[in-house]
Order: C-alpha cells, then sequence, then structure tokens
C-alpha cells in the first residue's frame, strides 16, 4: 500500500526539472550579493510582482518576521487576523524578536478581516497605546482567496491612516492561478495593493527551501540587516535560489491541477454521516468531523496510509505528489470510517 501524505503542500520532492536546474545554477557568496542565481530570482520575482526590489529567505517565517521588524518599531503594533500564519504560528516571534504588539482580530466566514473592525482597532496617537503602523493580511487564508475589491478597500483604509500594507502571500500564486487568467498578471493584480509581500516556494510550488519578500529598494535593504541579524544570510544559496526560479517558471500554472484535485476529494467526501466538507477554493479542503468520531478519523486513516492533520479541523492539501488515486484512497479511507 503507498502513503499519500496530504498533510501539507510542503511535503514535495524537487521534480527532475528542478533537481537539474539546480545542479546546473551558478553560484557565489550571497552574503557579499555574489550569487547569480539568488540575484535573479530576486529580480525576476520583484518584477512579476510589481516591486522595486526582493530578498531571499530561508524560510516564510522569517521573510513575514524581517517584513514586520522592518514596518515596525518597537512599541509599534500590527493589526492581524486571528488566525493569520503571521500571528498564530510564527512562535509569536514579532513579539518576541521584534517587540512588536500584535492586534489580533476575528476573521470573517470569508477569511477576511472586517474593516470597521480594522479602523476601530487603530489606536488614536496617545501615550497610552502603541503606536498602531502596519495591517497584514493573508492570501489564500485558510485556502481561501480574498476577493480583489476587498483588497482595495483594505489598501485605501490603511492609507487612510497611514498605515503600511503587508501581504502573506505564502501561497499568492494559488490565489492568482483561482482567479483564472495569467496568472502573473493575476499576481501583480493582487500585489498592488501591498507595501511588501512575502511568497513561499517551498509550499505547492514545489521548492525544497525559500521564500521571497518583496518591497521597496530601501525598505529590502533594512530587511536585509534584519535577515544577517537573525541567521538567514545564507552563501552559496544559488543552489535553493535556482530551485524557487525554476518553480516560479514552470511550476505556477500546474497549481490549477492541485485545486481541481482538491475539488475531486471534496466532491468523493459529500454526503459522509456527521461530517461537514467545506466547499474549497484552492488546494485546501477542511472537513469537519462531529462529535466523538472526530478523535480516531487522523489514525484510521493513517493505516489506510493516508497522512492527514487535524488540529482544529481535519485538513487535506492537495500538491505535486498527489494524484487522482491518491484522492481516491482518501476518499475510501474516509467513507469506510464513515460508513462503520
Ligand atoms: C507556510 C506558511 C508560511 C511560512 O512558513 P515557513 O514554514 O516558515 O516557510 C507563512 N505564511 C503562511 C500562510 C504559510 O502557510
Amino acid at each position: 500500500m503507498k502513503t499519500v501524505d496530504f498533510r501539507s503542500d510542503t511535503v514535495t520532492q524537487p521534480t527532475t526539472g528542478m533537481r537539474d536546474a539546480m545542479a546546473a545554477a551558478p553560484l557565489g557568496d550571497d552574503v557579499f550579493g555574489d550569487d547569480p542565481s539568488v540575484n535573479a530570482l530576486q529580480q525576476a520575482v520583484a518584477e512579476r510582482l510589481g516591486f522595486e526590489a526582493a530578498l531571499f529567505m530561508p524560510t516564510g517565517t522569517q521573510s513575514n518576521l524581517c517584513a514586520l521588524m522592518t514596518h515596525c518599531q518597537r512599541g509599534d503594533e500590527y493589526i492581524v487576523g486571528q488566525f493569520a500564519h503571521t500571528y498564530r504560528w510564527e512562535g509569536g516571534g514579532a513579539a518576541v524578536l521584534g517587540s512588536i504588539q500584535p492586534q489580533p482580530l476575528n476573521h470573517q466566514p470569508d477569511g477576511s478581516l472586517l474593516l470597521s473592525e480594522v479602523e476601530a482597532s487603530i489606536k488614536p496617537d496617545d501615550v497610552h497605546f502603541a503606536r498602531s503602523k502596519l495591517l497584514t493580511l493573508e492570501n489564500t487564508i485558510g485556502g481561501k482567496v480574498l476577493p480583489l475589491p476587498y483588497l482595495s478597500d483594505a489598501s485605501a483604509l490603511a492609507q487612510k491612516h497611514g498605515l503600511a500594507r503587508h501581504l502573506d502571500g505564502a501561497r499568492l500564486f494559488n490565489a492568482a492561478v483561482a482567479a483564472g487568467g495569467d496568472p502573473y498578471v493575476a499576481a501583480h493584480e493582487i500585489t498592488q495593493y501591498f507595501d511588501s509581500v512575502s511568497v513561499c516556494f517551498s509550499k505547492g510550488l514545489g521548492a525544497p527551501v525559500g521564500s521571497v519578500l518583496c518591497g521597496s529598494a530601501a525598505f529590502i535593504q533594512q530587511a536585509k540587516r534584519w535577515r544577517k541579524m537573525l541567521g538567514g544570510g545564507m552563501r552559496q544559496a544559488g543552489v535553493l535560489a535556482a530551485a524557487a526560479h525554476y518553480a516560479l517558471d514552470h511550476q505556477v500554472a500546474r497549481l490549477g491541477f492541485d485545486h481541481a484535485l482538491a475539488q475531486r476529494l471534496a466532491a468523493g467526501l459529500q454526503g459522509l454521516a456527521g461530517v461537514t466538507v467545506e466547499a474549497p477554493q484552492t488546494n485546501i479542503v477542511f472537513v469537519e468531523v462531529a462529535g466523538p468520531r472526530a478523535a480516531g478519523v487522523i489514525d484510521h486513516l493513517k493505516a489506510r496510509g493516508v497522512l492527514a492533520t487535524g488540529l482544529y479541523k481535519l485538513r487535506f492539501v492537495t500538491h505535486l505528489d498527489v494524484d487522482e488515486t491518491a484522492v481516491d484512497q482518501a476518499i475510501s479511507a474516509m467513507r469506510e470510517y464513515f460508513a462503520g
């Protein structure tokens, strides 16, 4: 029995084409700015997403942290969603390492933050308060795509109050592909509303490691200082940047297959007793299991070679290394459990 891994889109292996690109990459010491492959990736991402400059990062967590530390000083605050990665899933790094206070807000069912609540949470200039400096959004958020008109309104609100705007675009290209049309154009349509954007290459894009932070030249210069301080100054990093560059050129449009697989999975799980399936917009399928049956489902799936996660809800993520057969294996294992 083959094990199929739906825990995350981070579990993928580099493709042959990607490994070839890594092997062929010209390298240099990137702390000296000498790595041609890193420089080429940074330039390509900045151009594609409409920014002056970009910076290759070892992880999305470090990329977001460098962005927050560049936008905010000690005693400043960022407004963020309760379930946003930059608040909930990064170990409190902004507070611990940046002395930046988060102002978390609840999400609407579509993943957005209510703009009236964002506005109400912006503090007046008063010695009692942290200084509200930044609005941080995430797209996709829990696999959901934030609509462009919402991004436009959120951006206008932030600008009205002098807040900077950061996008955690770990899965930006999933949102772009879901929008339809040319995915690079669609990505740019999203990023136009932000002062900085972080994109992961180690998720659905299939690279082994790496994120890229985009912003103005001055912003990236400061972020580079923080990256070095945080231990992210990498040397012959071009071997990794080449993988990300390959993904950017060859593995963006194929995210549509992952989205179709998520649809297939969701359709196959419809109608199971005690199970509520959220209609997926991209590559993540959330399944709510009612009552005591929730406890055993992960182990049951595992015994049938299907790996999933279940921290808040049962979660299946589709990616480069799963196919229709894998999806059908997951559907069968779920049906067996909920029929029994
Ligand atoms: C994965 C992810 C990140 C960054 O994670 P790393 O594992 O540090 O690369 C950031 N934001 C979101 C939304 C993510 O899904």
